[in-house]
This record gives C-alpha cells, sequence and structure tokens, in this order.
C-alpha cells in the first residue's frame, strides 16, 4: 500500500509561494542568477499578475500617508501602471538612455517610489540622496556622479539651481511639485499625459542599478554601485527569514528615501508581495510614530537604534499598536537596555542587522531565533562572514579582529560592483580571500557576532581595547542618560583614555555636573568591566550625526586631538 513505509509527498505550494522560493533560493546562493534580470519586469509585474489572479490578499502594495489626511494606495497592478508612465517621462522629456544616471533627492512622497521603479523599467541608474543635502553636498554628488538628471522638491530646488552651471553633465532637472519653476521639468503635469504603455528594458543582471554614496559616517562618502540582482534578488531571504515578511504584511520602515535602508525595504518587502507603508514625517516625532501604530494596521516595524531610543522615552504603555508584531533595527548598534525597554512595554521583541551600503544584510537576527543581548546576530546567508586579522587569516570564536566577507573564490552576487571611478578603495576594501569591513568585532563560539566598533572608533587606552558601542551601552542603562557617543581622548601617561559625550534626560538638567559625572563613572564600573569606564566626562546638548542619524565619533576623536 502507497502509505506503508513510504513518506507522504508534501502538498504542492500555492503558486505565489513557488515564485517566491525560486527568488529564495537564488538569494541564498542555491540557484544560480539569471543572466538577464529586472526587478520591475521580473518581480512586481510577476507579483501583478498574481494580484489580478487573485493569488495575493486585498492588501495594497504599497500606502502612504501624509499624517494630515492625504493617503495613497497602489495595488502592484496601479504602481505598475504608474511606474509605466513614469518611465514614459523619464525616457521621453527627459531623454534618458540606459546607462545613464539620475539622482532622486526627494522627501517621502509617493513619487519616490514611482521614479525608483521607472528607473528600473527604462534602465536608468538611480541615485538616492537625502533631502538634508546641502548646496555644497549637492554639488560634490552631482559632479562626482555625472547624473544627467535629478528629481527633487520646492524646497531644494534653489538649492540645485545655485550650482547646477558647476554640474555640466547635468541636462535635465524634473520638479515634483503643484507649480512651475524656470529651468524645471513638471514632473506631475507630465505623469499625467504619459501613456501607460511602456517596454521594461532588457537588463542584465550585472548591469548597475543604482549607485549609493555612503552615510560618510568617517570621512567624504564613497560613492558604491549595485548591480540589478544584487539588491534586486539580494534581499529575499532575508526579507523573509530577518524581516519575516509575507503577502499579508504591512511593513514601515521609517528611514529617509536618500538612505540605503529605503532600497533594503523596498527589495525585502515587494518580492514576499507585502505592502510598503510610508509616513510623509516631515520631521522625526516620537509621538507621530506612536500615534500612526496605533492607526494604522501596520505588522512589522523598523527604525535606526536613534529612533528607537526615542520611542522608549515615552509611555509605551499608553497605546495600543493595532497589528503590530515584528520589529526591526540597524545601521548602529542597539543598547541592550533600549531592546529590553522596547519589549517589556510592547510585548514586541527587537531583532538586529547589521549590514552597509556595499552589501546585503551581514548578520541578522531571524524572527523566532534566541536572541543573545547586545550580539547582532549571526552571518546572514549567503554570506559566509568570517573574523580575520590584519593579514585576512581567520581568527578562532572569542577573537577581536575585523569583520570580513568571504569574495574568493566566488565573490557572491548579492554584493556592490565597485566604489565608483575609485579602483584604489576598491582594492583597498580587499585582504585575500576576503572583503574587509571596516568594522570590529568578536564571534562567539555559537557562531554569533558582537560588534565593537568602527576599526577607527576602538580606543586603546594602557594596551586594553576598549570598544565605544560597549561604553554606551553601559551608560545607556543609567536614567540620566539619553545617548552618548563614547571616543578616545588624549592622555600624557595612558596615551589615550575614554571620554564620553553624554546627552542627559530632562529630569537629570539640573543635577550637579560633578557629582552626576562620578555617579556615571560608578555606574559604568559596576556594570561593565571597570577599567573600561569613562575618564572624561562632557555633558552636552546633542551629539553630531550623519543625516540618517547615525553618531559621528569621527568628529568628536578629532576634536578632542585637535585635529
Ligand atoms: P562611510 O563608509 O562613508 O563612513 P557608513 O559606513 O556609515 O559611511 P553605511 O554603509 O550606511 O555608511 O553604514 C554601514 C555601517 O554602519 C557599518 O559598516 C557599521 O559600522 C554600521 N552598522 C550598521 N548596522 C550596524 C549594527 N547593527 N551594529 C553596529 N553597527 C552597525
Ligand atoms: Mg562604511
Amino acid at each position: 500500500r502507497a502509505f506503508c513505509g513510504s513518506r507522504r509527498q508534501p502538498a504542492p505550494l500555492p503558486v505565489p509561494q513557488k515564485i517566491v522560493a525560486t527568488w529564495e533560493a537564488i538569494s541564498l546562493g542555491r540557484q544560480p542568477v539569471p543572466e538577464y534580470f529586472n526587478f520591475a519586469h521580473d518581480v512586481l509585474d510577476v507579483w501583478s499578475r498574481l494580484e489580478e489572479a487573485g493569488h495575493r490578499p486585498p492588501n495594497p502594495a504599497f500606502w502612504w500617508v501624509s499624517g494630515t489626511g492625504a493617503e495613497v494606495k497602489w495595488s502592484f497592478e496601479e504602481l505598475g501602471k504608474q511606474s509605466r508612465k513614469a518611465a514614459n517621462v523619464l525616457g521621453g522629456a527627459c531623454g534618458l538612455q540606459p546607462g545613464d544616471r539620475m539622482m532622486l533627492v526627494l522627501p517621502r512622497l509617493p513619487e519616490w517610489w514611482l521614479v525608483s521603479v521607472a528607473c528600473m523599467r527604462t534602465g536608468t541608474v538611480m541615485i538616492p540622496g537625502v533631502t538634508q543635502l546641502t548646496k555644497k553636498d549637492l554639488k560634490y554628488r552631482l559632479q562626482a556622479s555625472r547624473a544627467k538628471s535629478i528629481i527633487t522638491s520646492d524646497s531644494l530646488a534653489p538649492r540645485v539651481d545655485a550650482i547646477s552651471a558647476e554640474c555640466p553633465s547635468l541636462q535635465t532637472k524634473l520638479l515634483v511639485s503643484d507649480s512651475s519653476r524656470p529651468g524645471w521639468l513638471n514632473f506631475r503635469e507630465l505623469l499625467r499625459e504619459a501613456s501607460t504603455e511602456h517596454n521594461c528594458v532588457r537588463t542584465k543582471s550585472r548591469d548597475p542599478l543604482a549607485v549609493y554614496f555612503t552615510s560618510g559616517t568617517t570621512g567624504a562618502p564613497k560613492m558604491v554601485e549595485h548591480s540589478q540582482s544584487s539588491y534586486g534578488l539580494g534581499f529575499v531571504a532575508s526579507g523573509r527569514r530577518w524581516v519575516a515578511l509575507t503577502e499579508s504584511d504591512v511593513f514601515w520602515n521609517t528611514t529617509d528615501t536618500g538612505w540605503v535602508k529605503a532600497a533594503w525595504t523596498l527589495f525585502s518587502a515587494w518580492p514576499n508581495g507585502s505592502c510598503i507603508f510610508v509616513h510623509e514625517l516631515p520631521r522625526v516625532d516620537a509621538k507621530v510614530i506612536l500615534n500612526t501604530l496605533s492607526t494604522f494596521p501596520v505588522t512589522t516595524l523598523c527604525c535606526v537604534p536613534t529612533i528607537f531610543r526615542l520611542l522608549v522615552q515615552e509611555d509605551l504603555t499608553r497605546y495600543q499598536f493595532q497589528s503590530l508584531r515584528h520589529c526591526l533595527t540597524g545601521g548602529e548598534a542597539l543598547n541592550p537596555d533600549v531592546r529590553e525597554k522596547w519589549k517589556r512595554q510592547t510585548s514586541v521583541e527587537l531583532y538586529e542587522g547589521y549590514g552597509q551600503s556595499e552589501t546585503v544584510v551581514i548578520c541578522a537576527n531571524p524572527k523566532g531565533t534566541k536572541i543573545k543581548s547586545g550580539s547582532m546576530g549571526k552571518a546572514s546567508p549567503p554570506y559566509d562572514v568570517q573574523i580575520v586579522d590584519d593579514e585576512g587569516n581567520v581568527l578562532p570564536p572569542g577573537e577581536e579582529g575585523n569583520v570580513a566577507i568571504r569574495i574568493r573564490p566566488t565573490r557572491p552576487f548579492c554584493f556592490f560592483n565597485c566604489y565608483l571611478d575609485n579602483p584604489e578603495k576598491t582594492a583597498a576594501s580587499e585582504q585575500g580571500d576576503f572583503y574587509i569591513t571596516g568594522d570590529r568585532a568578536r564571534m562567539d563560539k555559537d557562531g554569533y557576532f558582537w560588534f565593537m566598533g568602527r576599526n577607527d572608533d576602538v580606543i586603546n587606552s594602557s594596551s586594553y581595547r576598549i570598544g565605544p558601542v560597549e561604553v554606551e551601552s553601559a551608560l545607556a542603562e543609567h536614567p540620566a542618560v539619553l545617548e552618548s557617543a563614547v571616543v578616545s581622548s588624549p592622555d600624557p601617561i595612558r596615551g589615550e583614555v575614554v571620554k564620553a559625550f553624554i546627552v542627559l534626560t530632562p529630569a537629570y538638567f539640573s543635577h550637579d555636573p560633578e557629582v552626576l559625572m562620578r555617579e556615571l563613572q560608578e555606574h559604568v564600573k559596576r556594570v561593565t568591566a571597570p577599567y573600561k569606564y569613562p575618564r572624561k566626562v562632557a555633558f552636552v546638548s546633542e551629539l553630531p550625526k550623519t543625516v540618517s542619524g547615525k553618531i559621528q565619533r569621527s568628529k568628536l576623536r578629532s576634536q578632542e586631538w585637535g585635529k
């Protein structure tokens, strides 16, 4: 009899899951990347057909709210239609050819997602930038990237006008606005009139998709070039495992559109059929974020640690989150204290991930796996992540070294092509068989990675090596500390010592600084190894940060060392 002694055949997967499973297998490096790949054609248009065939819950693919009552909701079909119109604007009025570059500097407006997809449809290489860019930043980026076009909004247009004469490659300027401006094409008007018919350009998997300027935490931002497949297929597996997305999820990442995390969200959510939720969020406001979670059926939330540090300052028990079931963070180290406070008050765990503009997810805590507080999780497949010494030799568990990704004999497909126009920097990022991230960490015997700091941020005091994050996390446990940055400071005897720059919580503003300093020093000695305590302390009103919200320890360090 068939069922005696033989295993029952597993039930065939439903159509969408079968398709996603194939993308996931490629993402995990278990199946080869196809020679030709275009995310709009091969992922979005496929979901549009699945949606039409009733294989997806009636969930929008994109949901934007202004915070003042306006809403935009697109199904995959509507997203397809609108983005084909946008593609006709890029190929028509803007005259962009495959391989041409376009800068996208927009607030969190639906047009950012439309134009990103239109770039894919036309083979235009997109270069997102954050809206806080100054004239100088814009000039640097436009000149370095030789972008032929820029799309931006009213508030940035004057800054672009002030420098565009010095950017000879720039041919067209596209404005997202309800009014017109001399010298600019009006995107909304052109979109209204554009045809919905468009043939997607056939791109090779290795063709460039995007150029990202890094956050510039340690110096001038670098141009990181990604291919159509590196991002387009590289996030499917982590999207399913770490972000835990399915076609019924509503995923909100509060990130600015100009930062790489917006792409991480796009390429994690849409292959998994999930809805991308966006709040316009003109400025980061904890109460707005918490109210939005209470009003809309957001299932999955991702914010940088800086934002979670703000959120846990609020009384979270006053809010009832409608549908929230999964939370994520990354981009900076998460202090264990923040994670514990969030979990205690919301009953939702916070899963940290680690990566760079150059990569997809390097380490993560997939949903449901055991979290070791303070660790950024285990290597995220298909990456082989190791701790190596300065010669590229793999170090044993427990030893501190460089976080490295194996790129030889096989370079993972989900990896940047190069630092654009900078072969020296590209070559310098490799050592032996590895790509060197520039971050220091150790791996424990269970394969969990423990971040110490960026290479330059690690403090060497009387031959003790001290990671700033350990000291900052210890400080974060004290109620007086809103946030802090720990750097090295010169010392005639020890060479360098630990100095903490501390932003106080309002309740401690009036405390005696001398007394508070001693109390915090004693606190650090109590909760971590005593040699790490900050011998110098400065109370400050804010910390220097990149526009993406990351603490710039290098600025404080230069200040300390008089550079
Ligand atoms: P630049 O390379 O110009 O200095 P950047 O490295 O800050 O800028 P990104 O690529 O946006 O630019 O950031 C990646 C870096 O952010 C990582 O190399 C690491 O230092 C830090 N990072 C990201 N996630 C985490 C995390 N979970 N824990 C600690 N650090 C993290
Ligand atoms: Mg970097």
